[in-house]
C-alpha cells in the first residue's frame, strides 16, 4: 500500500488542505462560500460519530460487562482506572506548573496589550461566566454523584453530553444480566453482540469520511477566528505566542514523558506501535476539538489496532472521555498562573496547590466538547481568587490550544486502556500494518462463513 493511501496520511492531507483552504478564503473574500458549502461536511462528520457514540457504549459494555463472570472483577478495574485517571492528571497539573513558573509567559506581556485584549472579550467573557455560573449553581459536594445516575435512560442517552449516565445504565444492566439464568440472557447478549459489530462498521464508514471531515473542520475554524482579517490571528499569535508556546511544551512534555513512560515500563507495548495505533484518533481529536466525538475512533483504534480488549475498551474509554483530561487540567493550570502573572496577582504555594487540586476536579467535570475547558477554567480561577475576567487575555487563542488539549486527552485514555489491559491480562497482539484502513472495505464474500 503506497503511503498517502493509508489513512493517518490521508487525514493529515485533509487536514493540510483544509488550512491552506481556510487562510485562501479569508485572503480571497471566500468566506461565505467555506461556511455554506465546505463547514456543512465537517458537521457531517462530527454528527456520525456522535451518533454512533451511545450505541457503541451501550453495546460494547454491556456485552463487556455481562461476559465478566465476576463483578469483583469490575469493581478492581474500575477503582484502578480512576486511580491511574486522577494520578496521570494530578501529573499533567505538575507539568504545566513547573512549565509556566520556570518560564513566566504573564510576565512578558505589556500592560496596554492586557487592557486592549480585555476590552475585545468583556462581551465573550460575561458569557462564559454566566455558562460557568450555571453549571455550578445551587451545587452541593455530592452532585456530581447525583449527575452520574439519570432518572430517564432515553433523556441519558439523547444528552450526548453525559456519557457517564450511559455508561452507569449500561453497567447496571450488564450486572442485572449476569444475574439472571443463563438460558435468558444469552440471546440478548448475543444479539448486542451483533449489534455491536454492526455499528463499529458504522464507524468505519465514518472514518471513510474523516479526511474530508477534517478538511472541512478547519477551513471552518481559519474562517470563523480570523473573520475578514486573517491579521487578526497573527496579532493574538504574536502577542500570546509564548503563552501558548509554555502550553503546547507542556502538553508535548506530558505526552511525550508520562504516556510514553507508561506504555514503556508498564505494558509491553513498543512506543511506536502506540502512537502509530492511535495516530487517526489523535488527529481527529485534533480536528474536532472533543474527546466525546473521537470515542468512537479511540475505541475502534484501541481494540482493532492496539489488541485491547473490548471489555477493557468498553470500560474504560467512554469513562476517560469524561472523566480523564490531562490536556484540559494542565492547560487549566497554565491559563490560571499565566493570568495572575499577566495581572499582576502574586501566587502563593498553598495557591499552587489549590491549583492541582481544582484543575483535576474541573477536567473531571468538564465535558468533551469543544471549548469546555475554558469555562470550567473560572473554576480554577475563583479558587485561586485571580479574576475571572482575566479569561479575555486567552479567549482568541483558545481554540487553538483546544486542539492539541484534546488531543492529549484523547491520547491519555488511550495510554491509561493499554495499561489497564495489560493488567488484567487483556492485551493481545496489536494489528497496526493491516489494520490501517477501515474495515469497512471488505465484502460480505471476502468474509469466511457468511
Ligand atoms: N475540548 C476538550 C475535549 O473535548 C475539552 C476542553 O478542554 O475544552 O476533550
Amino acid at each position: 500500500m503506497k503511503w498517502y493511501q493509508k489513512l493517518h496520511w490521508k487525514i493529515i492531507i485533509g487536514m493540510i488542505l483544509g488550512l491552506l483552504w481556510g487562510v485562501l478564503s479569508v485572503g480571497m473574500g471566500w468566506q461565505e462560500f467555506t461556511l455554506n458549502w465546505i463547514s456543512p461536511w465537517g458537521k457531517i462528520f462530527i454528527n456520525m460519530l456522535k451518533l454512533i457514540a451511545v450505541p457503541l457504549v451501550l453495546t460494547s459494555l454491556v456485552v463487556g460487562v455481562a461476559s465478566l463472570s465476576d463483578i469483583k472483577k469490575l469493581s478492581r478495574m474500575g477503582g484502578k482506572t480512576i486511580a491511574i485517571y486522577m494520578g496521570t492528571t494530578a501529573v499533567a497539573v505538575t507539568i504545566g506548573l513547573l512549565a509556566v513558573n520556570l518560564l513566566k509567559p504573564g510576565e512578558s506581556i505589556p500592560k496596554d496589550l492586557t487592557d486592549k485584549l480585555q476590552k475585545s472579550y468583556q462581551a465573550k467573557v460575561q458569557d462564559k461566566e454566566s455558562n460557568a455560573k450555571k453549571a455550578t449553581k445551587d451545587r452541593g459536594p455530592l452532585q456530581p454523584i447525583v449527575d452520574m445516575v439519570p432518572q430517564n435512560i432515553v433523556e441519558a442517552s439523547a444528552n450526548n453530553r453525559n456519557m457517564l449516565q450511559v455508561v452507569i445504565v449500561a453497567i447496571l444492566f450488564g450486572i442485572a444480566l449476569i444475574q439472571i439464568e443463563n438460558s435468558k440472557s444469552e440471546q440478548l447478549v448475543s444479539i448486542l453482540d451483533n449489534a455491536n459489530e454492526v455499528v463499529l462498521k458504522v464507524v468505519d464508514m465514518a472514518m471513510l469520511l474523516a479526511p474530508f471531515g477534517v478538511f472541512s473542520l478547519l477551513a471552518n475554524t481559519i474562517v470563523s477566528v480570523a473573520g475578514d482579517d486573517l491579521s487578526s490571528i497573527t496579532e493574538l499569535i504574536s502577542a500570546l505566542g509564548f503563552y501558548c508556546f509554555v502550553v503546547v511544551l507542556a502538553l508535548f512534555l506530558h505526552a511525550g514523558l508520562t504516556f510514553s513512560l507508561m506504555i514503556k515500563f508498564l505494558t509491553p507495548m513498543k512506543l511506536k506501535t502506540f502512537f502509530k495505533g492511535i495516530g487517526p484518533a489523535q488527529l481527529v481529536a485534533f480536528s474536532t476539538s472533543s474527546s466525546g466525538a473521537t470515542l468512537p475512533v479511540t475505541m475502534e483504534r484501541c481494540e482493532k489496532n492496539l489488541g485491547v480488549e473490548e471489555e477493557v475498551t468498553s470500560f474504560v474509554l467512554p469513562l476517560g472521555s469524561t472523566i480523564n483530561m490531562d490536556g484540559t487540567a494542565l492547560y487549566q493550570a497554565v491559563a490560571a498562573v499565566f493570568i495572575a502573572q499577566a495581572t499582576g496577582i502574586s501566587l502563593t504555594f498553598g495557591d499552587q496547590l489549590t491549583i492541582i487540586f481544582t484543575a483535576v476536579l474541573a477536567s473531571v467535570g468538564t465535558v468533551g466538547v469543544p471549548g469546555a475547558g475554558i469555562i470550567m477554567l473560572l473554576i480554577v480561577l475563583e479558587a485561586i481568587g485571580v479574576p475571572s475576567a482575566g479569561i479575555a487575555l486567552i479567549l482568541g487563542v483558545d481554540r487553538i490550544l483546544d486542539m492539541l488539549r484534546t488531543t492529549v486527552n484523547v491520547t491519555g485514555d488511550a495510554a491509561v486502556s493499554v495499561v489497564i489491559a495489560n493488567q488484567e491480562g487483556q492485551l493481545g497482539e496489536p494489528h497496526v500494518s493491516d489494520a490501517d484502513e477501515p474495515h469497512f472495505v471488505m465484502s460480505r464474500e471476502e468474509k469466511p462463513n457468511v
